[in-house]
């Protein structure tokens, strides 16, 4: 399963019932996505929620795909997002601090920790791969690596 997959929205009961419906508690299920990012949506929700959904919707919902919200790029952007944040310096429970007050979004830390985990090895994985190669690359990801690992 995806780290995408384990990202589920904060005060999901609260929001359901400010929608006055339900949708799934995964804030990447395309129910989810459909359901909080059209405006008819938006519109009933308080201030405080609605600019959290907007913030949500410019940083990673702003392709131009026609298959989109299904084509993926939200799910990449939300990657990027994490893999930003452990390169900052940030640990699994501190990164799910700043998706809260960010997004109003949670995840579990120990989930967290193991996509940076999987991510490490992924890089590991490239690395060997490009110095075996000789493709030119074996650098940038060592760089990766490092801000990763930090
Ligand atoms: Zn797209």
């Amino acid at each position: 399963m995806a780290i995408t997959d384990k990202i589920y929205v904060k005060n999901h009961r609260q929001l359901a019932s400010q929608l006055d419906t339900s949708f799934p508690k995964s804030a990447f299920a395309g129910a989810t996505l459909d359901m909080l990012f059209t405006g008819d949506s938006l519109a009933k929700l308080d201030s405080t929620t609605r600019d959290r959904v907007l913030d949500f919707s410019e940083d990673f919902l702003d392709c131009s795909c026609e298959s989109h919200p299904y084509c993926g790029c939200a799910e990449r952007k939300f990657i990027d997002y994490l893999l930003e944040l452990r390169a900052q310096g940030f640990g699994p429970d501190a990164i799910v601090d700043v998706m809260g007050d960010d997004y109003m979004l949670y995840a579990y830390s120990g989930d967290i920790l193991s996509f940076l985990d999987q991510s490490v090895r992924t890089l590991e994985a490239a690395e060997a791969l490009a110095d075996i190669e000789n493709t030119g690359r074996s650098e940038a990801i060592r760089t990766a690596k490092r801000d990763l690992t930090g």
